[in-house]
């Protein structure tokens, strides 16, 4: 677990088969947590976040959603039945833009190629991106060559991304990055 601001933790898994989970801590004992790992992290065991907002539906960022989770997120266009996804029974479509919780004030931003569905996060009050698979650090990007992938799209999408004003990328695997 590595923090990130006051209220904000990464769990850094280190593979490249799951994906990073971050933990927004609304000072009350809640949890919103962004992408939910393949399924087996430990440090989720424990825990009921009340709100889980998926970047997209690859196995390795929503398999860790458990049945008996409220409120958990994905985009529409992410409800697909194709290889290497997994949609949970209980996950709805964003009907939302802005999210303020606590001290948090979240922005969601539709950015596909890497998924029709992809999205990406910001949390303007502490200026962190949360960028799924779409941009990495060290100017990588997501691969577009799963089903659902699309090459132009995420060009447009890098290219929306750079505008945003954001301080810290965090994205769906390796490290963050300053911007
Ligand atoms: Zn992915």
């Amino acid at each position: 677990m590595q923090k990130l601001t006051e209220n904000i933790q990464m769990i850094r898994t280190d593979e490249r088969t799951c994906s990073n989970i971050y933990l927004l801590d609304n000072g009350k004992g809640e949890k919103l947590i962004i992408d939910s790992g393949d399924g087996g992290v430990q440090e989720l065991d424990s825990l009921t976040p009340t709100y889980t907002f998926l970047t997209h539906s690859h196995h390795d960022h929503s398999g860790g959603v458990k049945p008996d989770w409220q409120n958990v997120y994905l985009h529409e266009r992410d409800f697909v039945k194709l290889l290497f996804r997994i949609v949970p029974k209980n996950a709805r479509a964003y009907d939302f833009k802005n999210f303020k919780w606590g001290t948090f004030n979240l922005e969601i931003y539709w950015t596909p190629g890497h998924t029709e569905g992809s999205i990406c996060i910001l949390e303007k009050n502490n200026g962190l991106l949360f960028s799924g698979d779409t941009k990495f650090a060290d100017g990588d990007r997501g691969r577009t060559d799963l089903p659902g992938g699309n090459e132009e799209k995420i060009i447009d999408s890098l290219k929306f991304i750079d505008k945003l004003d954001y301080k810290l990328l965090c994205p769906g695997h390796g490290p963050t990055e300053q911007k």
